[in-house]
């Protein structure tokens, strides 16, 4: 097996353990004081976050926090709540694995 693959497998059982149990949670509602998510945390580290986007080799073209599908912070904001985070906040300048383009 190539290591690509490898990796790529690896990758998706990450997501797919944090995801799976995040899914389940996803429908609490989100509250604007909620605390920010610590980029140390498991689950953050699970999928690669960081409070700066381009303090990521993965974060491609631009790609933050604020332009996410999954941000619910008002347009502008410094941090919001996201989806993949129940209970947290995520800076806008942010980034994680899980970042989906607005429709
Ligand atoms: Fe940021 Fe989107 Fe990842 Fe949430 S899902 S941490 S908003 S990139």
């Amino acid at each position: 097996m190539y290591r690509a693959d490898r990796m790529s497998r690896r990758r998706l059982l990450q997501q797919l353990l944090v995801g799976v149990p995040l899914a389940g949670v996803m429908a609490r509602t989100v509250h604007a004081g909620d605390p920010l998510v610590a980029a140390d945390s498991p689950e953050a580290k699970a999928l690669g976050y960081v409070e700066d986007a381009k303090a990521s080799r993965e974060a491609t073209g631009g790609n933050h926090c604020g332009d996410c599908a999954l941000f619910q912070g008002a347009s502008g904001a410094a941090q919001g709540p996201c989806q993949i985070f129940p209970g947290k906040q995520v800076k806008a300048a942010g980034w994680c694995r899980s970042w989906a383009p607005q429709m």
